[in-house]
């Protein structure tokens, strides 16, 4: 099957929702960091599906693990076990030391089970502990419930009335948690760096103390990893590398390498506020998404790509900060942990994205005006500095 380029664009205006705006671009296949579009154009891809393709494309490993479980059994009700399932829970428990793992199909969904198990623990506390504090420039989600969690209002607009009970707090601001976290708290909802909201790293003891206020008032800290986690900072959650531990934390993205799914794991003692009922899913866990995240964590380690994420995240930091040097009026700030990178410029940046793309470079811009870099985990120098030189190019071009 091949369709015109145009047929492509012309098919997807007619039938799709119109809720995004694409870049004119069809994407055929992909290679290690590299895409192709089906003119054969090849892009360097760091974007990487949003965090996603943490292996790049078409690892031979992840590739083999999904033919070979297609090949068995792709899919069974959540009513009987399967390996794939249950060597992934005991893999993401121990990784991320905690307890007990739920597997859902996205992050979002990953984050409304992380809720609903706060809400159902905070209840069994006694009196009517059912907030949830998050912060702003935060983004959890598309559901109703996560999207009302995101605190940013451009998500919400046209979808009230909203779920009740959310409470908002600027970012790395811990005189504002100190005012919203009360009896009343069940939980605190955040990013230990944030993303869509433009790459925020929490300040130093931020996150140490959010767990403290938590402690304070019996509330429980919920980490959403979704962008942060799967080594992406270096360590396999962020949280790990900043000394703190939560009682809940979500995972999506990156676990499966691109086949979707979510997580959320909690402690023991969390857990037991479920009960069998009180949280389902038809495909979360389904044995090819485990069978794909088994394939992706095992990469990991054997590749040591945690490692790698740190070598190069610091290698990507110290060539952007470079270019802010050469262009201290358009770049304004360099900021990041690992491979999780953000450029804040100081005008809007989309046509920066789309002039590397013309390039052969992908990268997006989030919040407006932060070039964000979140590429696979094991690129390599001479990928950072295949952007660097496009991104260079661009920037002398347009300022
Ligand atoms: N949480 C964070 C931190 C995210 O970055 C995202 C997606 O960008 C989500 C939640 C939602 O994940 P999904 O799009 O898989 O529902």
């Amino acid at each position: 099957m091949k369709l015109d380029k145009m047929k492509v664009f012309e098919q997807d205006y007619k039938y799709f929702m119109p809720v995004f705006s694409r870049y004119p671009l069809v994407l055929s296949h992909g290679q290690g960091p590299y895409v192709f579009d089906t003119d054969g154009k090849k892009y360097l891809d760091f974007l990487a599906g949003i965090a996603v393709n943490v292996l790049g494309h078409a690892h031979p490993a992840l590739v083999k693990a999904v033919c070979e479980q297609a090949g068995k059994l792709i899919h069974c009700s959540n009513l009987y076990y399967t390996e794939p399932q249950v060597l992934l829970i005991e893999k993401i428990a121990k990784l991320s030391n905690l307890d007990k793992v739920f597997i859902a199909n996205s992050g979002a969904e990953a984050n409304e089970g992380a809720m609903k198990l706060a809400r159902k623990y905070g209840k069994m506390q006694g009196g009517d502990k059912v907030e949830i504090v998050t912060a702003e420039h935060s983004f959890h989600g598309r559901t109703l419930a996560t999207l009302t969690a995101t605190g940013q209002p451009k998500y919400q607009e046209g979808y009230e009335p909203l779920p009740g009970g959310f409470r908002y707090v600027p970012f790395n601001d811990k005189k504002a948690l100190t005012d919203a976290v009360s009896a009343r708290t069940c939980a605190v909802m955040i990013e230990p760096v944030q993303g869509e909201g433009g790459i925020h790293v929490p300040i130093d003891g931020y996150l140490q103390y959010a767990r403290e206020i938590c402690d304070k008032y019996g509330a429980l800290l919920i980490l959403d990893e979704i962008q942060s986690g799967m080594g992406r900072t270096g360590t396999f959650l962020a949280c790990q590398g900043y000394g703190v531990k939560a009682d809940i934390v979500t995972l999506a993205k990156g676990l499966a390498g691109g086949v979707p799914i979510g997580a959320f794991m909690a402690t023991e003692k969390v857990a037991a506020a479920f009960a069998p009922g009180d949280h389902g899913s038809t495909f979360g866990g389904n044995p090819l998404a485990c069978a794909a995240a088994l394939a992706v964590l095992e990469v990991l380690e054997k590749e040591n790509l945690l490692m790698n994420a740190v070598t190069m995240g610091e290698y990507l930091m110290n060539q952007l900060a470079g270019l802010k040097k050469k262009y201290p009026v358009l770049i304004r700030e360099v900021r990041g942990k690992g491979l999780m990178v953000g450029a804040e410029l100081s005008k809007p940046g989309r046509e920066v994205v789309d002039r590397c793309l013309k390039q052969g470079v992908i990268i997006n811009c989030t919040a407006g005006n932060v070039l964000r870099f979140v590429p696979p985990l094991n690129i390599e120098r001479n990928h950072v500095d295949e952007v660097i030189a496009v991104l260079d190019d661009v920037l002398a071009q347009w300022q």
